[in-house]
């Protein structure tokens, strides 16, 4: 079964991709891990994707989809994968489905992660980060055990400078215009679920279980 995977910055997907490959015992794909990857295993698609990085441009949807679909062609995807970060616009869902269908394969459905935007807010602004380890902590919901320090390397421990409220709602505003098609493209074809993704992580990770074992 392929999955997708989608919620806006700061609603801890990347997180509950991880939790949910480890669950179902099949891969994640990140397409940012995926242009990395490319970057250094010095093949022509990766040369070219580089040279867009490089460039500080967007890499073309065509050469995307064609990581993903090399990728999902190695052995560890058979069973299936969750894609994190893919698709974000209706061309590029579009474009997947048929990339998928050539190889009889499909999106099998899509969790949505629907979080309100004043709680991403508060999230993103109590994150503190280990200058040293990169290890993330929370003002209110996973504060260092001593203050101002990380617990996994006592390094000191600040919240990201570019982290600022209007910053933050801007690129909330952005994912919600460029998705929201998204989600009505899949809920079209009775693909969506949506998920609340208010609460403790365990909370979340629980109803995306719940979602997936009725879809
Ligand atoms: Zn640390």
């Amino acid at each position: 079964m392929i999955l997708v995977l989608m919620g806006p910055p700061g609603a801890g997907k990347g997180t509950q991709a991880a939790r949910l490959a480890a669950d179902m015992s099949i891969p994640q794909v990140s397409t940012g891990d995926l242009l990395r990857e490319a970057r250094r295993d010095g093949s022509d698609i990766g040369k070219r994707a580089a040279g867009y990085m490089d460039a500080g441009t967007l890499v073309p949807d065509d050469l995307v989809i064609a990581l993903i679909e090399r990728r999902l062609e190695q052995g560890d995807c058979k069973p299936g994968a969750i894609l994190d970060g893919f698709p974000r616009t209706v061309a590029q869902a579009i474009q997947l489905d048929d990339m998928l269908e050539r190889g009889q394969r499909q999106v099998g459905a899509v969790v949505s992660i629907m979080v309100n935007e004043d709680e991403i807010v508060e999230r993103i602004l109590g994150r503190l980060t280990c200058g040293q380890c990169g290890a993330v902590f929370h003002r209110l919901i996973k504060p260092p055990a001593v203050a101002g320090q990380c617990d996994v390397c006592e390094g000191g421990v600040s919240s990201r400078s570019d982290d600022n409220e209007d910053a933050i709602r801007t690129r909330l505003q952005t994912y919600t215009n460029q998705t929201a098609p998204v989600l009505d493209y899949y809920a079209g074809a009775g693909r969506l679920e949506k998920v609340d993704g208010t609460g403790g992580m365990d909370d979340v990770f629980e109803r995306i279980q719940d979602a997936l074992s009725v879809a």
